[in-house]
């Protein structure tokens, strides 16, 4: 037999060309079997020249704009999760409609046959499951944005998608270099910009002061420890003085590494703050926050170097924003900090600890609660924290109060924590589980430090309070789910994620599931859980971690 016979005579012949016989998979003798040269050349669609077959092996369009079928309990179990969505205007109905057609032998069809798992795993579904029943119409919250028109999707999205950057999980893939020169890699050590000249007092001591931006939040804040840590090691002269909230200035308070902390109070505008800033005669502004208030208030420190921190690749962006495709954090979320340190002294440095320090009266006022509440902070105590700030971080309340039953059977004291907003989950939790406490609200930043310190065992969401019992060594069981876990360092602790293929689907949580089902918290059980937080129990303090 002739190589190439019996395959479709090519309608550009331009293509063909470029392929040698050798390259042709061949259908076998019956004509069964796989046709990827035929396919491609009908994938590449001549202009001008009519439609083409489609390839049988893809999905349909009309079949990937079904709802996928959701697995484990229903959508009405998330707790608070999300609110119903009204349907758009017909929307739904003709998508519904326009699926009845759907092609045999599209995955989506033998899906079904198979008893309709569901389960999306194609790049395709991600781009047009934007509009799930539970997103009948274009959401603006955080992470969507309306859909551009189908050719500017499929041109521009489609090559932006097609960009990988640096998503490696610390190996950048195809644009290493060009990554490294906007700084979303750490340099190398002999690409690191040398020190400028600072102020010394002899054998090339750094007196100056550094002023180090980094506004919020809870977490955010905590993970910068490691860098400052850092830094006072690389420069144990220079006086460091930290700016932040009002609200969260006792996060690095008691920081041993930081000299100074000026709060932001609440209301004040960025020409007062600047003014206060300026009066510490700032020689360095390390900026850990990056967000439009610290370019305000380093436009309004003129002459002074500034050193500024890099969140992510900003080929990220637009394709995870739209929910195109997951997001991979290239490197440590606190590495990146420890980076911008290393770009400001000039040379590779090690890293410092996660750390949380604690004021001398935090445990005190932890304890005054929990004595009110009835518990006694000297016995084994596991702290539930079910709220999160994004509604896709937060596991089901109703799970949390499965967990606290566990517990409580098996004697340990059980406290549910969050903010005066997070009440109703707690209540969710402690209905569920009775014997549990609920501290919603009762605890400031001090209490919360101290409660933490004083848990057996800390079970949270990707939240403000995991990072600071990481940073407490506190054995800490956390669950993520449209965020990325690799962004921190868990070794002794435990992390349940679900790798649903769709997650993480956001850099910091959305307000909802864009595509509805929000398997990647209702795939975790709590069966899988207890199993993580039993080794937990009797872990005793961990080490501390650098990020
Ligand atoms: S299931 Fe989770 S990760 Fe997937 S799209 Fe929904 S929120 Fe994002």
């Amino acid at each position: 037999m002739v190589a190439g016979a019996g395959i479709p005579r090519a309608r550009h012949v331009w293509l063909h060309g470029r392929l040698d016989a050798r390259d042709l998979q061949l259908p076998p003798p019956g004509g069964t079997g796989p046709r990827p040269f035929a396919t491609r050349e009908q994938r590449a669609r001549p202009r001008g020249r009519g439609r083409v077959r489609r390839d049988p092996r893809r999905s349909h369009p009309a079949v990937l704009r079904q709802p996928e079928p959701v697995t484990g309990p229903g959508l009405d179990q998330q707790g608070d999760v999300r609110g119903t969505v009204p349907p758009s205007r017909g929307g739904r109905r003709r998508r519904q409609g326009r699926a009845a057609t759907s092609v045999a032998g599209t995955r989506a069809h033998r899906s079904a046959q198979r008893g309709g798992q569901g389960v999306s795993d194609g790049a395709g579904d991600r781009q047009l499951a934007l509009r799930s029943p539970h997103a009948a119409v274009p959401q603006l919250d955080e992470g969507h944005a309306v859909v551009p028109a189908a050719t500017l999707r499929t041109l521009l999205l489609r090559a932006l998608v097609g960009v990988d950057g640096a998503d490696g999980r610390r190996i950048a893939r195809l644009y290493r270099g060009a990554a490294r020169a906007r700084r979303y890699v750490p340099h190398p050590p002999a690409q690191l910009p040398q020190a400028r000249a600072l102020p010394t007092a002899g054998r090339g001591r750094v007196t100056q002061t550094v002023l180090v931006l980094r506004f919020s939040a809870l977490g955010d804040v905590v993970l910068t420890t490691p860098a400052i840590g850092a830094l006072r090691q690389a420069w144990p002269e220079a006086r460091i003085v930290y700016a932040i909230k009002e609200r969260l200035a006792h996060l690095v308070e008691h920081n041993p590494d930081v000299d100074d902390v000026i709060a932001l109070r609440d209301g004040e505008g960025p020409l007062s703050y600047a003014r206060r800033l300026r009066a510490v005669q700032p020689t360095v502004v390390l900026d850990l926050h990056a967000k439009i208030r610290s370019r305000i208030l380093r436009a309004l420190l003129p002459g002074v170097r500034k050193v500024v921190w890099h969140k992510r690749d900003f080929r990220d962006t637009l394709p995870v924003k739209l929910a195109l495709r997951p997001y991979h954090a290239s490197m440590l979320f606190a590495d990146r900090y420890h980076a911008a340190v290393e770009e400001l002294v000039g040379r590779p440095l090690p890293k410092g600890k996660l750390q949380y320090f604690l004021g001398p009266e935090d445990l005190a006022v932890a304890d005054g609660v929990l004595r009110k509440a009835g518990l006694d902070p000297s016995l084994p105590l596991v702290g539930l924290s079910p709220g999160a700030n994004w509604a896709t971080k937060r596991w089901p309340a109703e799970r949390f109060a499965g967990l606290a039953r566990r517990a409580l059977e098996r004697g340990l004291q059980v406290a549910v924590q969050g903010s005066v907003a997070e009440a109703q989950l707690a209540q969710t939790v402690v209905r569920g589980a009775p014997g549990a406490v609920d501290l919603s609200g009762k605890l400031d930043l001090r209490g919360l430090g101290g409660f933490i310190a004083r848990c057996t065992a800390f079970v949270a969401n990707d939240s403000g309070p995991t990072h600071m019992a990481r940073a407490l060594g506190v054995p800490t069981l956390a669950f993520f789910g449209s965020t990325d876990p690799t962004m921190f360092d868990f070794h002794g602790h435990e992390v349940l994620f679900a790798k649903v293929p769709c997650a993480p689907c956001s850099f910091f949580g959305r307000r909802r599931c864009p595509r509805g089902h929000f398997r990647c918290m209702l795939d975790l059980g709590e069966e899988r859980a207890w199993a993580a937080l039993l080794p937990l129990l009797s872990a005793g303090r961990l080490p501390l971690l650098s990020a």
